[in-house]
Parts: structure tokens; C-alpha cells; sequence
């Protein structure tokens, strides 16, 4: 189910190594679908993390209005199947484990 909270409601895409911007600014519009330059974390709980691929405006948009814990640019690692936020200066996707789940979509 989708977690009610201050998030834009967000519509999984296929991940495909071609990030795209997932932002709704309000519940039934359309996707944004433009090149992704950032990934956000908007939380990082083990097993429940959430994170989003944005555009340049929409990073703006986000920052006037909602709180994340983290981002970095985005790369085609970040809209990889099995990919895992790694905890760094800057932090960055890595390929993860075939046994971690951190991405309930890869089940
Ligand atoms: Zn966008
Ligand atoms: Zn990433």
C-alpha cells in the first residue's frame, strides 16, 4: 500500500537504467517523466526506505516544500534493478546483494 505522509504520490516506473523524474506536484497529474539529475532519499529505515528520481525543477520544488535525508546526482545506477543507497560523502547507488531486499519492487 502507498504510505500516506507529506511524500508526492509517487507511481513506481520500471526501472531500466534510464532515470526519469517520478514527481506528481499534486494526486492525479501526470508523472513528470523528464531526465532525472537528482536522486532523493526521503528516509532511510532499513527494510522501508524511500527514495525518488527528480528533474532540475522539480529538485527545486521538492526543496521549497519537503524534507529529505540525503541525495546525488543521478546515474544510470540509481534506476538499475537491485540497486542500494550507499551511505557515503557523497552517497551514491550501488549494486546490491542478490539477497537484499531493500527494493520491494525487485521481488
Ligand atoms: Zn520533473
Ligand atoms: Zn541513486
Amino acid at each position: 500500500m502507498t504510505n500516506p505522509g507529506p511524500f508526492p504520490d509517487l507511481t513506481p516506473t520500471t526501472r531500466n537504467g534510464d532515470p526519469r523524474c517520478g514527481i506528481q506536484t499534486h494526486p492525479g497529474a501526470p508523472t513528470c517523466g523528464a531526465p532525472a539529475t537528482w536522486h532523493i532519499a526521503w528516509h532511510l529505515t532499513p527494510g522501508a526506505a524511500d527514495f525518488s528520481l527528480v528533474c532540475n525543477p522539480h529538485m527545486r520544488w521538492v526543496r521549497e516544500r519537503l524534507v529529505y535525508v540525503d541525495r546525488h546526482p543521478a546515474e544510470i545506477a540509481c534506476d538499475m534493478p537491485g540497486t542500494g543507497w550507499l551511505l557515503a560523502e557523497p552517497s551514491r547507488c550501488v549494486i546490491a546483494a542478490a539477497d537484499d531486499h531493500t527494493d520491494p519492487r525487485n521481488r
